[in-house]
């Protein structure tokens, strides 16, 4: 299936600058007409009858001859019909902006690096995701010591007062987000978070026009795993900020009940730009939302850094939770 300009036959993309679909042919706003091909597995363009190449997950493309962006209709119905969706805030050329506004102080880039032929090559993906919900309770039990030291005449006195803590609360977790791709990387995505959910809005195959998308990989099941991990980190950091101020504690025990969950498939937006240099591979990482970069740049043989930061303000204490993207050559 593709979108069909009304005026001028081209075919209409979706485009996150103009916030809609736009025919880039004769630059009319929403002249797309829903146009079929084959409902089954597409084998021929329905626009040009080249023969399509496409992969195992994949369920949008473009054409390899007429740079059709085309939707595999069987791909997003039924159970592979996304519930929800980010659409791509950040086109390709402010992405580009965002990559030349970041590096431009790097001197140790290569030339091409910025270049608009390399940077022309980057690639907007709906990457697939469980957005997770959990209802649970979680408390806490221990024990906190503050300590009190004061000098009178020549001694040093020192107070140790001994609490007993207790906290128990219901906490609500909401779009815990997990990808399920095989091809993305899971610490990148982790990395490439956080989407801002206000603007998440139902499914519809419009967005991922002229776009690169593919349906999950793993089931739910699969992921809950790693859903579960993040929920409880973030429970225990919860948990943890309720009982600070005390000089030292310590853990009687500590219990994150899950009452109820419930998981929601969703596209998230990401660009793709793969920069190789001197035969290794620079893949960055944009976070098709907010500009967020990731990746490690080409620099100097003697560093090499991760980078992670948004349009808008950058974030280097990330850095020290990246121990996988830094390497040292
Ligand atoms: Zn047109
Ligand atoms: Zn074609």
């Amino acid at each position: 299936m593709f979108y069909k300009c009304a005026n001028c036959g081209g075919n209409v993309v979706y485009n996150p600058e103009k916030k809609g679909m736009f025919c880039p042919y004769c630059d009319s706003p929403d002249s797309e007409q829903r146009t079929e091909g084959d409902k089954d597995e597409m084998v021929l363009c329905p626009n040009c009858g080249g023969e399509l190449v496409y992969d195992e997950y994949t369920s949008a493309f473009r054409c390899a001859y007429c740079d059709t962006g085309l939707i595999l209709t069987p791909r997003i119905d039924g159970a592979y019909r996304p519930k929800k969706m980010i659409p791509f805030q950040m086109g390709k050329e402010m992405c580009k902006k965002a990559l030349r506004e970041r590096f431009k102080k790097n001197l140790f880039a290569p030339d091409d690096f910025l270049s608009d032929v390399r940077l022309d090559g980057m690639s907007g993906n709906y990457v697939p995701y469980w957005l997770y919900e959990y209802q649970t309770h979680c408390d806490f039990q221990g024990q906190g010591r503050k300590i009190r030291t004061w000098v009178s005449g020549n001694t040093e006195y020192t107070e140790t007062s001994v609490y007993d803590v207790s906290r128990s609360m219901d906490i609500h977790f909401d779009k815990i987000p997990v990808d399920a791709s095989i091809a993305m990387p899971n610490d990148v995505m982790d990395l490439v978070e956080p989407f801002d959910y206000k603007q998440c809005v139902d499914f519809d195959p419009k967005f991922l026009s002229g776009f690169r998308a593919e349906f999950y990989n793993f089931s739910a099941e699969e992921e809950e795993n790693r859903a579960n991990q993040k929920m409880k980190a973030s429970a225990e950091k919860i948990l943890k900020e309720s009982y600070a101020g005390y000089s030292s504690i310590t853990t009687t025990s500590q219990h994150v009940d899950i009452r109820e969950q419930h998981s929601e498939y969703a596209l998230l937006p990401v660009w793709h730009y793969d920069y190789s240099y001197n035969g290794q591979d620079y893949p960055f990482y944009i976070n098709g939302q907010n500009g967020k970069i990731v990746g490690e740049a080409p620099l100097s043989k003697k560093k090499a850094l991760a980078y992670s930061l948004t349009a808008f303000g950058i974030c280097y204490a990330l850095l020290a939770l990246v121990p996988l993207l830094v390497s040292f050559l």
